[in-house]
């Protein structure tokens, strides 16, 4: 969510740090001295909040009961040891009088949690549960309440084990460079927090590092010198941000400034072993952007950025806030991942999903944009032969082209390429979450035409910018600007076992 501007004319007070105690082992409860008294507010039906945010796909990430304003994070990182030692200031407004809440946080070994209610900071008992810190204060918070829970741990962070997907998103170290690839839920393995894309903040990213490296992240960047060779990086993200979403690097990159989006600046931070030969792609970042504001309407955010990491182990690029994610292989993709990753600032990164399992509106959306600008810049040609190829592997028709019969290669394209709204939890990033997602799209500019299409995402982003939204959102403003059959023929195409033809193009299933 955004600032809570106005919400309550309670002052804050952030606990700066927490007791020396260092705190009792991270698999005990604990609590520190109190040194406070209750809130002049009473609580009336005091109750945990709960424990997931309610995602029905996941139903453990994230967490009720409460809504995050702000984070304030500050890391003291070892790169050569990985070791990092944080205090995370987590302001929110409770949403029901609240005896207990959880935050999001696995691994780290914390020392102490505390709890500030109406400038009066009061000791909380906690106690880890999975990836579940549960936090009691030491009185109830009462709902619309702000308070601020300081986290104080350490650890050294590594990718999310029992995450969400069949991979471990999360915190990576590749020699001495460090980076984040938090999707959908490693978040939680470097700061606590509340790790679902419904809920946003603002964050101030302080991270102190030696002096041979630097800090990587988004929104406004200072840095200053604290001594023994250490230098602190300070990030400043105004545009509330999915913990997900958060850059991070930390290494020896080196910068360069690109050609701007008209007034919008644009960097690449790239692992100096990357010859820059291979960097040409990003050189088009800010024309990319201006291409998708003519279409999508203005770039939601102040800056525009890359990050380029070295890690021959992982090939993926992810669309972090203002400064999307690259690693050294993903280049290879060339000027289709940049495109995809730029589109999805406005599909994924302004408008968040809701729900995991409405991902096709971050990938097929991002797939759309990133058709569009091959047929920008290469020629229509391009944009229908992507096209034809993906119909041809969601419907079956090149495996009824190899020879298979024509039922059989629709029922297996169909066992293979399930309809891209509501995927498994182990499908959250399967081909046809990207590809028929992205057809959806297409199908819906063969019917309407440019005009049409064009509004209904400008308007999605004008309307939806700053939230999240759902499938339903979607085909509720599809019907609104563009009419039943436009709203049908999305859902038929999100949804229906099969996929629907494309007649203007001549495509339909095989049989
Ligand atoms: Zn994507």
């Amino acid at each position: 969510m955004s600032k809570l501007h106005g919400l309550l004319a309670l002052s804050l007070v952030v606990a700066a740090c927490a007791s020396s105690d260092p705190g009792p082992s991270p698999t005990t409860a604990g609590s520190a001295p109190s040194s406070t008294s209750p809130v002049n507010v009473r609580t009336v039906d005091p109750r945990p909040g709960a424990p997931g945010i309610g995602d029905p796909l996941y139903p453990n990430l994230g967490n009720g009961g409460y809504d995050v304003a702000d984070y304030r994070l500050e890391l003291e990182v070892e790169p050569a040891t990985g070791m990092v030692r944080g205090i995370a200031a987590v302001e929110a407004v409770a949403l029901h009088d609240l005896s207990s809440f959880n935050l999001d946080l696995v691994g780290m070994e914390v020392r102490s949690v505390d709890v500030a209610v109406a400038e009066r900071r009061g000791a909380a008992t906690w106690r880890r549960r999975g990836r579940e810190l549960v936090v009691v204060p030491a009185e109830p918070i009462p709902a619309g309440v702000v308070f601020v829970v300081t986290v104080v741990y350490e650890g050294v962070p590594g990718p999310v084990p029992e995450g969400a997907v069949p991979f471990a998103p999360g915190w990576r170290k590749v020699g001495d460079t460090i980076y984040v690839f938090d999707q959908p839920d490693g978040a939680a393995g470097w700061f606590p927090a509340n790790d679902h894309p419904r809920d946003r903040a603002t964050m101030t990213l302080t991270v102190t590092v030696p002096e041979d490296v630097v800090v990587v992240s988004a929104g406004e960047r200072s840095s200053r010198r604290v001594g023994d060779g250490r230098r602190e990086y300070r990030w400043v993200i105004d545009d509330p941000i999915a913990p997900y979403l958060v850059p991070l690097g930390i290494g020896p990159f080196r910068e360069r400034a690109e050609p701007p989006a008209g007034s919008i600046p644009v960097t690449t931070w790239f692992d100096p072993d990357i010859p820059e030969g291979r960097l040409e792609p990003f050189r088009r970042q800010g024309e990319m952007v201006e291409f998708f504001a003519e279409r999508f309407g203005p770039y939601p955010f102040e800056r525009i950025g890359a990050l380029i990491v070295e890690d021959e182990s992982l090939r993926a690029a992810l669309e972090t806030q203002e400064v999307s994610t690259y690693t050294s292989p993903s280049l290879a993709w060339g000027e289709a991942v940049v495109a995809h990753e730029l589109a999805h600032q406005w599909f994924g990164d302004a408008v968040t999903v809701a729900r995991w399992d409405d991902i096709w509106l971050n990938e097929g959306f991002a797939t759309f944009g990133q058709w569009l600008w091959a047929e920008h810049d290469v020629g229509p040609e391009v944009y229908d032969r992507q096209v034809m190829r993906a119909y041809r592997t969601m419907s079956g028709l090149d495996r009824a082209s190899s020879g298979v019969p024509p039922e059989d290669a629709a029922r297996q394209a169909r066992e293979a390429y399930p309809p891209p709204d509501h995927p498994r939890a182990d499908e959250l990033f399967s081909a046809s979450v990207y590809q028929r997602g992205g057809l959806t799209l297409v199908a819906l500019r063969d019917l309407v035409g440019d005009e049409g299409v064009f509004d209904v995402l400008e308007e999605w982003v004008r309307r939806f910018g700053g939230r999240s939204a759902t499938t339903e959102d979607f085909v509720a403003l599809v019907e609104e600007r563009l009419g039943a059959e436009a709203a049908e023929l999305v859902t038929a195409f999100v949804e229906d076992p099969q996929i629907p033809p494309m007649p203007q193009r001549g495509l339909a299933p095989p049989g």
